[in-house]
């Protein structure tokens, strides 16, 4: 049912039930009210007949005296035939003119033979009803001459032009409780009620029957008697007002209910247009009523939408921005701890986590490193963490390539960390991809304002790693072309290049800081022999092995650098004059100590000869110091080979070169 229908029905009980009222109590009144409007008709009428009676009378008199006269003006045959020509003309039904001593003179018509003398009189008790008028006869000198009398007959014609002098109901004359005269049948039970109660105005069988009662000069009761007026067609017309007022009331109700409805009609269909998406949709305000309020309030909310819409779209684009700045900044450094550490800063940014780091792989692709982290050392994380692959959170993320998303523990359903790894909270784990391969694990610990990581997270973490990827994968490409750049193909040592951007470098910091500096320049002995007995590719691989001899007796700050064909250079930072002799007779004695190859080859017998020159003892420059170490280096070989020799303390910074 809708609210229309609803409102309507409303309506109309509530106009029904008054309308209902008030035809109910029309139709228990009209009938009163007709009643009393009847009766004063009757009465009227009643009294109307009694005086076309009182008329009757009258000319009955009149027509007596006439009678009378004519008599008595010529006794005899003319004065017979005078009498007779009155009935003739109608002036009454009889005429009858009779002697003092009451015999019979002239008489026409139909006449009571004896009257009393009056105005007007019924006829005798007993004989013929008959309205009669009786007057007495003087001689000229005043004795008795007779009576002369007119009279009307009292019939159902008489009783026929009275009802016609009043023009309705039933008109009956009676005498006593005698009806003599009637106009038609009046209903049995009226005339008795109406004797017994003297009432002028009474009802019996449906009818209104008015009393008037006989008096002086008027010998007849007078009874009108009136159908009811209770039109047959009242109860129908008042059920046809009252259909016809349901109708109209339920039109009204309708269209009332259609104005109350349709500003709802119009929300709902606002509603239904802003629920699809398009919020620019307004409600005209057409009225101040509580409709037009919801509908202001429903405006208000809309543009409430929109503004917190409109937000989240600027929200968005920042996050783009964001995104593509980082992008941006990402692309252009080359530093990888620095990108790192912004991938780092940036997933935390965006995922509200408190914690966060990222472990890489080191060269031998078993055990995870950690690079960057922001937090984590106050949830028990070593800085110097290490995770094999395959081992708590972040080892199987590495394995497997797999995010991991979930709370820490070792409950059912909960992540198991590693032994260095937070051991509870929230994390969400993701590996970092380069061409497929994992590189590295980006692990994110306890969101700062929910419970658990959800799936917009990780939505948002998983765009963001596979740009941060790219990113680590242009740092590590570079890396490597650049290493590939400054190092010795087939020993691996940093090459002259590298060597000569080094040296100066170095002597520039100990100048600065006051500090010694040693260059040591090796040469092997008598090597074109070796490469002549065993081969090219033999004297190849020794000078890769002389490369990792070297380079495990020197200090990881130390740079070792192929200089030429089998010449390598050593610079030691911090390395004064009897440093740099010790490091010289290393490297000599672990050159000399076990012949080259390896296990299963015919071992070859190598030494070396070495040079060495320190700063700022030997030189100033690095020009200086390659050619002290490289006067040295003679003078080692001169002095037989497999040996060393230091720069004489000559300066030679001065002498012309
Ligand atoms: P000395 O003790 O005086 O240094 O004698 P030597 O034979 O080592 O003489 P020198 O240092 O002048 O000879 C360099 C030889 O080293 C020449 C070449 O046969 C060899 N050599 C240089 N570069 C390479 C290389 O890349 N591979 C191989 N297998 N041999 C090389
Ligand atoms: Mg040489
Ligand atoms: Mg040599």
């Amino acid at each position: 049912m809708t609210l229309r229908t609803r409102l309507t029905a409303a309506f109309v009980v509530v106009v029904l039930v008054p309308l209902l009222v008030g035809g109910l109590l029309v139709t228990r009144a009209f009938p009163r009210a007709n009643a009393t409007r009847q009766g004063e008709t009757a009465t009227a009428s009643a009294r109307l007949v009694a005086t076309v009676l009182a008329g009757y009378c009258d000319r009955a008199r009149a027509t007596a005296e006439a009678a009378g006269r004519a008599w008595s003006g010529a006794p005899g045959p003319a004065g017979a035939r005078a009498v007779a020509d009155l009935v003739q003309r109608g002036l009454a039904d009889g005429v009858r003119v009779s002697s003092p001593s009451g015999a019979t003179v002239a008489a026409a018509g139909t006449a009571p033979t004896t009257a009393a003398a009056g105005d007007c009189v019924t006829g005798v008790p007993g004989t013929e009803p008959f309205l009669t008028a009786a007057v007495q006869l003087n001689a000229a000198s005043g004795a008795d001459a007779g009576r002369a009398l007119a009279s009307y007959r009292v019939d159902t014609a008489l009783a026929r032009r009275l009802q016609a002098a009043v023009g309705t109901g039933q008109v009956a004359l009676l005498v006593g409780s005698r009806v003599v005269a009637s106009s038609g049948r009046l209903p049995a039970d009226l005339v008795p009620g109406l004797v017994e109660s003297p009432e002028q105005v009474s009802r019996a069988s449906a009818q209104v029957a008015v009393l008037s009662p006989a008096r002086e000069g008027q010998p007849y009761t007078v009874v009108v008697a009136l159908p009811q007026a209770r039109g047959p067609g009242l109860l129908a017309l008042t059920v046809a007002v009252l259909l016809g007022a349901v109708l109209l009331a339920a039109g009204i109700a309708w269209l009332l209910a259609r104005a109350t409805t349709r500003p709802l009609e119009a929300l709902g269909e606002a509603a239904a247009r802003i629920a699809s998406g398009d919020l620019d949709t307004a409600i005209e305000v057409r009225s101040r009523d509580e409709v037009g309020r919801l509908a202001e309030t429903f405006n208000d909310m809309t543009e409430d939408l929109r503004t917190y819409v409109r937000a989240l779209e600027a929200s968005r684009d920042e996050l783009q921005a964001g995104l593509s700045r980082l992008g941006d900044t990402l692309s252009s450094t080359h530093d990888l701890a620095r990108i790192l550490t912004v991938v780092l800063e940036t997933a935390m940014a965006s995922t509200r986590a408190q914690a966060g780091m990222v472990l890489m792989f080191g060269a031998a692709r078993s055990e995870l490193v950690l690079e960057v982290a922001r937090g984590v050392e106050e949830r028990g994380v070593p800085a110097d963490l290490r995770l094999p692959a395959g081992q708590g959170v972040t080892g199987r993320v590495a394995q497997t390539g797999e995010i991991a998303m979930g709370r820490l523990g070792d409950g059912a359903g909960q992540l198991r960390p590693a032994p260095g790894e937070p051991a509870r909270g929230s994390v969400i784990a993701v590996p970092l991809k380069s061409s497929g391969t994992v590189i590295g694990v980006l692990d994110l610990f306890d969101r700062l304002d929910a419970e658990t990581f959800d799936q917009r997270d990780l939505a948002t973490i998983r765009t963001f790693a596979s740009q941060a990827t790219v990113a680590i994968d242009n740092v590590l490409l570079h890396d490597e072309a650049r290493r590939l750049s400054i190092t010795d193909g087939l020993t691996g040592l940093w090459n002259y290049r590298y060597f000569t951007m080094t040296i100066g470098k170095e002597i520039e910091r100990s100048a600065r800081f006051g500090r010694p500096l040693a260059l040591l320049m090796l040469d092997l002995d008598l090597f074109k022999a070796v490469n002549d007995t065993y081969g090219h590719q033999r004297g190849d691989a020794v000078l890769v092995e002389l490369a990792a001899r070297v380079r495990s007796q020197v200090r990881d700050v130390d740079t070792v650098a192929r200089y030429g064909g089998e010449e390598v250079v050593v610079i030691l930072p911090e390395t004064d004059e009897p440093g740099a002799a010790q490091a010289a007779e290393r490297i000599c004695d672990a050159v000399r100590r076990r012949p080259f190859g390896e296990p299963g080859q015919h071992g070859i017998e190598v030494t070396v000869s070495i040079g060495a020159a320190v700063f700022p003892a030997h030189g100033g420059s690095s020009s200086t110091l390659l050619r002290r170490a490289d006067e040295a280096l003679y003078e080692a070989k001169d002095a037989g080979r497999d040996t060393w020799r230091l720069a004489t303390a000559a300066p030679a910074e001065t002498a012309p070169h």
